[in-house]
């Protein structure tokens, strides 16, 4: 009996069938994207092709809005917390799996293992914490105005979820998303970035493993302007979160916005590190490299600023231009190796190119500035961790989203003209200051205009239990993760009981 439940269990996935090649799931069953056409993924690290992805047409979003709709309308029905059971599995068996999808995911994508490793951690965490929403979910109960009656707001769900998400977190991000999705009685249409199809792969087998009932969530792969504007425009597919580039986030909510469709969008930043002149230097240079270069610099959170002040800049500077040979490149899975490759050739093109465009705007480099091609590097996409000094608030390196392992030194006189600074770009997703000061700390908590902030620490290092996101152009007011993220998948229902037995007129009656 115990092996039937086990067999029934492991889900339809062919380890055969699926060899090298990345298909679809849709209500259940792993398919091949009627197009019959697919392209090649690539290793960033060595130029390796990995596998080859499906490329999905409208007809696989309609099949996989199809059986969305059939699969949520009895999940809507099932008690959050036995929702939240299927959740506790999944968090089980990533935990179990850790290892492998790090494994996959630096391969795939390029981090080095031990922040991959972080990357599946923030999913078990994310799975663990949803599933102890299936037991909250809370509402309000609040006293009514008039006597025997009775009110309460509960959260429903929507429908259908449609998920888009970017190659650079591709398990955390579809973790923040299809989980409080699922737990809160939605079902999902999931496509992930073409880069990363082995990882998405890898977590729906998860769910499918975890015995989640077929149809509740469906994995479409294929392109941004195929794919993802057929789940922007069906009818049937109530929200869309989109994690991702400003320029798409911007045509999703145009699109959306037409359809009156709900849309959760995180997008890109421009984050800054300030350092002001009481600060621990080494401890501010630890945080630099730390988020400035890890991941590539290809993190949403990525410092790409250091605002620092007059009195300390030089010998900030000494410091990170000692430090920065540190940054052994190479490919993720060695483990002496501190920085991996960025994603593919085009995001190499264009990292180099910000670096000539900062050289032509009068910026100093200090360190790095070209694409690296000894020891064999060349086969992959490794661009030297570059520092620009001399950087003024006006040029585009200052201000526009590069994402690779560039930063720019910006020097001031005060923490209110550093804030001026950190503020004066059209982004607001996450920045830190470094200093001693407990006063000046928090009247920069107070005055940065960012989703996060940190205090003696770099930019990134978001944990899940609190909101992530923006503001300004980075943000379209909702969060990812933490109970935040809840609002996006579902709607409030207010609910008045009258037991008094007769008309009672709220707003009238009582005054
Ligand atoms: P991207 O080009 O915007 O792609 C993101 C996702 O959108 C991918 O799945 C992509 O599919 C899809 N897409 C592309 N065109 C689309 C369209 N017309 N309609 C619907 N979907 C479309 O971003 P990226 O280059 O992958 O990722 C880097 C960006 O993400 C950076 O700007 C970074 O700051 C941002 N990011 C933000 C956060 C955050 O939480 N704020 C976190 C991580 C990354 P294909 O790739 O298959 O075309
Ligand atoms: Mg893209």
């Amino acid at each position: 009996m115990a092996e039937l439940v086990a067999k029934k269990n492991a889900g339809t996935f062919s380890e055969e069938k699926n060899k090298g090649k990345y298909l679809n799931y849709i209500n259940g069953e792993w398919v091949e994207s009627s197009s019959g056409k697919f392209v090649p993924v690539f290793n960033p690290a060595n130029g390796e092709v990995l596998g080859e992805v499906t490329q999905s047409t409208e007809e696989d979003v309609n099949r996989a809005v199809k059986a969305a709709k059939v699969a949520q309308k009895s999940w809507r029905l099932v008690p959050a917390p036995e929702r939240a059971e299927f959740l506790y599995k999944v968090a089980g068996l990533l935990k179990d799996r850790k290892e492998q999808i790090a494994r996959v995911l630096t391969s795939e994508m390029g981090k080095v293992i031990d922040e991959a490793r972080g990357e599946v951690q923030e999913a078990i965490d994310m799975a663990f914490y949803m599933a102890g929403e299936g037991r909250r979910l809370f509402g309000d109960t609040v006293p009514s105005e008039l006597r025997n009656k009775f009110a309460m707001s509960v959260r429903v769900p929507i429908g259908i979820a449609g998920l888009i998400t970017p190659w650079n977190f591709p398990i955390a991000i579809a973790s923040w998303k299809s989980l409080p999705a699922l737990v809160a009685g939605n079902a999902v249409v999931w496509k992930p970035a073409t880069e990363t199809p082995a990882v998405a792969q890898e977590f729906v087998r998860i769910y499918e493993e975890a015995g989640l009932p077929k149809g509740l969530i469906n994995l479409v792969h294929g392109s941004g302007s195929v794919v993802g504007n057929a789940m922007v425009d069906h009818p049937d597919i109530d929200l869309i979160s989109f994690t991702g580039s400003n320029e798409v986030g911007k045509q999703i909510n145009e699109r959306a916005g037409a359809l009156l469709k709900r849309t959760s969008l995180e997008m890109g930043g421009k984050n800054a590190v300030t350092v002001l002149e009481d600060a621990d230097l080494d401890l501010a240079v630890d945080g630099i490299l730390w988020s400035a270069f890890g991941t590539s610099g290809q993190r949403c959170t990525a410092t790409s600023r250091i605002i620092v002040h007059d009195k300390v800049k030089e010998a900030l500077e000494r410091k990170l231009v000692d430090r920065i040979g540190e940054l052994t490149l190479g490919n993720g899975l060695d483990e002496t190796v501190k920085v991996g490759p960025v994603i593919n050739r085009s995001a190499l093109k264009q990292i180099d190119e910000y670096v000539q465009i900062g050289k032509d705007e009068g910026a100093k480099l200090l360190a790095g500035g070209y694409i690296v091609t000894e020891n064999g590097l060349d086969r992959g996409n490794f661009y030297a961790p570059t520092i620009f000094t001399n950087v003024t608030s006006d040029m585009r390196i200052a201000k526009e989203e590069i994402f690779g392992p560039v930063v720019s030194i910006i020097s001031v006189s005060s923490l209110e003209e550093a804030i001026k600074v950190n503020n004066d770009v059209e982004f607001g997703l996450s920045s830190a200051i470094f200093t001693a000061d407990v006063n000046r700390a928090f009247q920069a908590m107070r005055d940065l205009d960012t989703g996060i902030v940190y205090v003696n620490a770099g930019t990134t290092g978001a944990e899940i239990h609190l909101p992530f996101g923006g503001t300004k152009g980075t943000g379209n007011g909702h969060r990812d993760s933490g109970e935040a993220s809840l609002d996006v998948y579902t709607e409030w229902k207010s609910i008045y009981v009258d037991y008094s037995g007769k008309l009672q007129r709220a707003q009238i009656d009582n005054y």
